[in-house]
This record gives C-alpha cells, structure tokens and sequence, in this order.
C-alpha cells in the first residue's frame, strides 16, 4: 500500500471513530432520556400528586379548603374534583388556583371508583388515557369524608403531558447536538489529518531520499510530538546510515593501501630473486627476509582488521574471569620476545606479585601487547621499557612507559581514533593505526579507565585500570583520561 494512501485511510479511519463515539453517545443519551428519565420523572409527579393531595384532603371542611388548594398547588396544574358517593355527584371541580373548572379530561372520575376505593383501604392511585389530547393523567382518589353513610372523595388529577413534552424536546436538542458534534468530528478529523499528514508526507519524501542514499537530509521538525520523534529517529538513522557509509569507504582505502603496500613489495622481492638474487645466497637471504617481513606486517594489518570487525559487530563478547594479571604482562613480553626484534631493549618490570583482576585475560591481553610493541616500535634511542602495575584500592593501575619519539599535545587527542598513526621521526614504524583504536573498544567494553600522558621527544606512558573484583568496574563507563 501506497503511504499516502495509509495516511488518507488514517483521516478516514479517525473521522469514522469521531463519527461512531459522537453517535454511542447520543444514543446511550437518548436510550437514557426514554426508560431512566422518562419513568423517573413520572414516579416524581405522582409522589408530588401523592403529597399535594394527602395535604389538601387534611384541609377538606376548612373554611379557606379553596384558597388553600392554591398554595398547596404551588403552581403545579393539578386538577381537583370532589364526588359524592351519593350518585356520584360531582360536588367540585376546582383548578390549581382553587377556581372552578371544567372537567379537564374524559374517565377520570371511573364507574366502580368507590368499589375500587373499599379494595384499596380509601385510596386508589390510576392512570387515565386521554385519547382527545393523548396524554396521561396521573389521579389519586382519597375518600374525605362520611356524610351519613355517603362518602365523599377529593381526586387529584395532574396531566404528564409535560414529560412527553420534555422528552420530545430533549430528543430534539440530542439530534441537533449529535448533528453539530458529527460536524464538529468531521472538520476536527480534517484538521488533525491535514496536520498530521502534512509533515508525514514530507516526511515520507525525506525518507525515500534517504533510501536513495541521500544522508545529508534534512528531516522536518514541524507537526504533532509523535512526527517529531519520528523525524529525529531518522535523522539519527540518517547520521549512522552516514557514519557507516564514511566508514566503508575509510575502510576501502585503507584496506586497499595497506594491503597494496606489502603485496607490492612482496612481488618485487620475488620477481628480484626470480631474475636477479636466485644465485646469490647473500642477497636472496635479505630478499627473502624482507618478504617474510612484508608478509608479517600484512598478517597483522589483517588480523587487527579482523578482530576490530569482531569488535564492532559484537560477536567477540567479553568474558570476564579472575586471571593474574602479573603473569599475563609476562608472557605478552614473552611472546612479543619471540616475535619483534628486541635487541638491546630493557624491560623493566615494577610489578606486584600475584596481582588478579575481573576482565577478559584474552582482550587484556590484547590491550597489553598493543601498549607494549607500540613502546617497542616507537622507541629511538633509549630503548627501555618501564611496565608498572599496582594495586590502587579496590582498582589495579597498569602502565607502559616508553622513552621514544612521544606524542605532541594536538595529537594526543586523536591517536585513538580508527586508522588514525602519526610518524613524525619518519620511523616507518607505524603500523594499521587499528591497534589503539581496538584498545579503546576494549576498555570500553569493560568499563576501564584508560589513557596516555606523552611528551614529544620524552616518550609515552599508556596505562589503564582494571577492576579486582566483579561487582565494581562492570559499568559501561567511559573513563579515557
Ligand atoms: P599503529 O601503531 O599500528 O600505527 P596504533 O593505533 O597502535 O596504530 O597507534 C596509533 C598511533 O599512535 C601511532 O601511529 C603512533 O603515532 C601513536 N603511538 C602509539 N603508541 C605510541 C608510543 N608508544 N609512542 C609514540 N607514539 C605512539
């Protein structure tokens, strides 16, 4: 499905939901006003009628009974006749100023009123249907007096035209409201979809560009909370989509010149023992010497490559555990020993015994054989090494002092960056420029304090610290110094 077409089924779809909940609503109002109400307000006239017409037949004999029926009324239109047992005479027939009125409604004085009475102990609460007006009548007949041996009954009669009239007057009123809020509804869906799908189509344009390749997009920040987060989620996916791209292409040129390098070499040093050296025991010896070393740097320019790759997809985890780390210094010496050329270099090691640490012993390792061929490589004249470890409270601080070529100050800041080696003695002993960038990884991964203090022409100190213990040094805390 098209996004635009998603965005217009959103107004649609927000539209009908305003619709439906402006529609329950009238209806759950309406099924209210026609059962609750209705009968509610009825049940109150009649025990209004009920009140008025106990407190009216109370005052029957009195002189004032008409003048009473006024205040008692209190302006409510009842209806008030009296009737004689005998005959059924009609004696009053009375309005709610205690006036005299004609008979209001057809039925409400019934043929068996009295027989009704005697079953009901005096009273008798009925309706009566007037079909001329159609409405209700609510009537109550209370019997007041005995006048020898006929009774005499005052009826209260009061019309519920009023509550039909109301009901009918509220059903109008909910139409009309239900008519207002679904244009209400209709142009506030309009309005908060063009809102909303403005900047999302704007968005949507921005976010196919960005699929084009296109990372230098500038993502709307205008509209709704939600679009806003939305815009930043792709620009941050932008800027990383970015970072990757520039690292791809980083990565290419310097794969391709590094890789090229020694091949290069390599090649030429074969083709020269091919046609120039292959007689020549001295000569093919240093030919081949320098292949073997070409091919080592070659080696390790793609090992470091690897193991950065592992890094950053994370498939190598750490695995921390209690090694000795006194111990661990001592056989990366060992092994570099094997290795690199170390001749005439003292190492000195200022290193407590038995010192243990909570890290991963293979990437400390790692880290350990970096600082320290690094304070091989970059050593001139003063070939020594000073490697220090101690414990510093609940911490222990390892460091590799070298007394070589040194960093300068603006430099410092960089050299842990991917790919990033300075030369200034022009020692053409720089390697990928990988090794303090892996450093940097791992110290991270393991939440370690690590850094550098170096002066041009006074060598470098690179040290970090390691935790002793698991439950400290387990955060994710930066702490390059
Ligand atoms: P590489 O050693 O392969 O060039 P690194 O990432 O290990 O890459 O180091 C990056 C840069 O930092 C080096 O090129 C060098 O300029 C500088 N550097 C590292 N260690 C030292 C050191 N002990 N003394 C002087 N410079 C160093």
């Amino acid at each position: 499905m098209k996004p635009n077409k998603l965005i217009h089924r959103m107004g649609f779809g927000m539209w009908v939901s305003f619709t439906l909940l402006a529609a329950g609503i009238a209806l759950l109002f309406w099924i209210v006003l026609g059962t609750s109400l209705k009968v509610g307000y009825q049940n109150e006239t009649v025990r209004e009628l009920d009140r008025v017409a106990w407190t009216a037949a109370a005052t029957y004999g009195e002189p004032d009974f008409k003048t009473n029926l006024k205040f008692i009324s209190g302006g409510e239109n009842y209806f008030v006749q009296i009737v004689s047992e005998q005959g059924m005479e009609l004696l009053l027939s009375l309005d709610n100023q205690g006036e005299d009125a004609r008979v209001q409604a057809e039925g409400i004085i019934p043929r068996e009123l009295f027989s009704l009475l005697d079953k009901n102990g005096g009273c008798y609460r009925y309706r009566v249907e007037d079909a001329v007006r159609n409405v209700e009548w609510a009537v109550i007949a209370i019997v007041i007096a005995n006048w020898e041996g006929s009774r005499e009954v005052l009826i209260f009669s009061k019309s519920l035209a009023n509550v039909d009239y109301l009901i009918h007057l509220l059903s109008t009123r909910v139409i009309f409201a239900l008519v207002v809020v679904l244009a209400i509804a209709s142009v506030l869906s309009l309005i908060i979809t063009k809102r909303f799908s403005g900047p999302m189509d704007r968005l949507t344009e921005k976010a196919r560009l960005l699929a084009r390749g296109n990372y230098q997009v500038d993502f709307p920040k205008k509209g709704c909370y939600e679009v806003q987060q939305l815009s930043e989620t792709l620009e941050i996916a932008a800027s990383e989509f970015q970072a990757t791209e520039e690292l791809r292409r980083e990565f290419i040129a310097n794969v391709s010149h590094d890789m090229k390098t020694p091949l290069t070499v390599i090649k030429m040093y074969a083709e020269m023992i091919q046609t120039v050296s292959g007689e020549n025991p001295v000569k093919r010896e240093e030919h081949l010497q320098r292949i073997l070393s070409e091919t080592e740097k070659l080696t390790g320019f793609i090992n470091d490559t690897m193991e950065l790759a592992r890094l950053q997809s994370k498939t190598w985890e750490v695995k921390k555990e209690y090694f000795n780390l006194t111990q661990l210094i001592r056989a990366v010496v060992d092994s570099l020993g094997v290795h690199q050329e170390l001749d005439g270099f003292v190492i000195e090691f200022e290193v407590e015994e038995e010192l243990m640490v909570y890290a991963d012993r293979k990437m400390i390792g790692r880290v350990l054989e970096n600082f320290i061929s690094n304070a091989i490589k970059f050593s001139i004249d003063t070939k020594r090494i000073h490697i220090k470890s101690r414990q510093e409270g609940s911490y222990v601080r390892t460091s590799v002092r070298d007394y070589g070529t040194g960093i300068c100050a603006d430099q410092l800041p960089f050299i842990w960056k991917r790919y990033y080696k300075v030369d200034p003695y022009g020692t053409n002993k720089t390697g990928t420029g990988i090794g303090l960038h892996i450093v940097k990884e791992i110290m991270e991964m393991h939440g370690g304090r690590y850094g550098v203090d170096s002066r041009l022409n006074q060598g470098s100190s690179f040290w970090f610290y390691l935790c002793e213990r698991e439950e400290r040094g387990n955060g994710s805390a930066n702490w390059q110094a």
